[in-house]
């Protein structure tokens, strides 16, 4: 169902999940190409879309 933005691969591994006001954010990894991404999800009105969280270069 999720695939990653990156290369379209949906071989991803959930990291972890939290929520941030109506959302659920869920974290992802690509096993593929390693890229990280968030999915939000909100219950209450059914919208969900994903994030890149950046890939190799995350600068602190
Ligand atoms: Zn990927």
């Amino acid at each position: 169902m999720i695939k990653c933005p990156y290369c379209g691969s949906d071989d991803v591994e959930v990291v972890k999940t939290w929520k941030m006001r109506n959302y659920t954010v869920t974290h992802y990894k690509c096993r593929a190409c390693g890229g990280t991404f968030n999915h939000y999800s909100d219950a209450s009105t059914g919208k969900e879309f994903i994030l890149r969280s950046g890939r190799r270069a995350v600068k602190h």
